[in-house]
């Protein structure tokens, strides 16, 4: 298998296209460490499937945009796994408006979970990886983050903000033949879709070439794919999975 032997960090595992990238990584043979929010059952569903696959499964209730906390995790991984090799950052949230309507606090928690939570955990887990010189990081961004999205200022900010971070880092970890990627999702089915008003994802669907809605595990398997050795010379691109939903 691909992935033996490795131990990987997963932001947000426990529903969604994070869950999809937990199981995708574990049925590749990765070990997985991955964080939630809030809802256990979800989590403790995950960490009962990687399990069955015959790979290490621990789920940590943590918020990502808790710089000391993405600190406490990797240290915990070190201390009970004994090593660390990939770390996807898939946590994300929105909170939609028009900017003349947006509130502060909507504008904090989008940039505070989807960008500084990419920050908090590549901090943490930076030190061990140019140390070792080797090891992979994905972020999730999204096409928002590459064209903009009307009633997502704060979304296509952060997003954006992770494409220039994967970027930068990309250049500062290439010495270090550390792999840096992002991966950009057009609309994909999860929570976080279904709870889009009824117009907003009609007028998606149509700029979608495929005809569809994407599905996690379709985006978790570019994330495997550039977590192995295959993808060793991709660095520091963007590479979207969106059906054709912005060509
Ligand atoms: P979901 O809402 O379905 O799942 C999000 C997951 O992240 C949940 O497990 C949730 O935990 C966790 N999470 C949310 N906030 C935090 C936080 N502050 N700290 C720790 N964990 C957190 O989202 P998706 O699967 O749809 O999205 C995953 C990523 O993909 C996001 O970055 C999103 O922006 C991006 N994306 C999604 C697209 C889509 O169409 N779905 C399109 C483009 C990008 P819990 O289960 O406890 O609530």
């Amino acid at each position: 298998m691909e992935l033996e032997s490795k131990v990987s960090i997963v932001t947000g595992g426990g529903r969604g296209i994070g869950r999809a990238i937990v199981l995708d990584l574990a049925a590749n043979g990765a070990d997985v460490v991955f964080t939630y929010r809030s809802n256990i059952a979800a989590a403790e569903e995950v960490a009962a499937r990687v399990e069955e696959l015959g790979r290490r499964g621990l789920a940590v209730r943590t918020d990502v945009g808790d710089f000391g906390a993405a600190q406490s995790v990797v240290t915990r991984v070190m201390d009970e796994f004994g090593q660390l090799d990939i770390l996807v950052n898939n946590a994300g949230v929105n909170r939609d408006g028009v900017i003349w309507k947006m509130s502060e606090e909507q504008w904090d928690a989008v940039i505070t979970t989807d960008l500084k939570g990419c920050f908090n955990y590549i901090r943490a887990a930076v030190p061990i990886l140019r140390a070792q010189k080797a090891g992979k990081i994905v972020n999730i961004t999204s096409i928002n983050g590459l064209r903009g999205k009307f009633g997502q200022t704060n979304y296509s900010a952060a997003k954006a903000g992770v494409i220039g971070l994967t970027k930068a880092l990309a250049r500062e970890l290439g010495r270090s033949s550390v792999n840096v990627n992002a991966v950009a999702p057009g609309l994909i089915a999860t929570d976080m879709v279904k709870e889009a008003p009824e117009k907003v994802k009609e007028m998606a669907l149509a700029e979608i070439v495929l005809g569809r809605l994407g599905k996690p595990e379709e985006v978790a398997y570019v994330v495997t794919f550039l977590c192995t050795e295959k993808a060793r010379h991709i660095t520091g691109e963007v590479i979207t999975v969106d059906g054709g939903q912005y060509i």
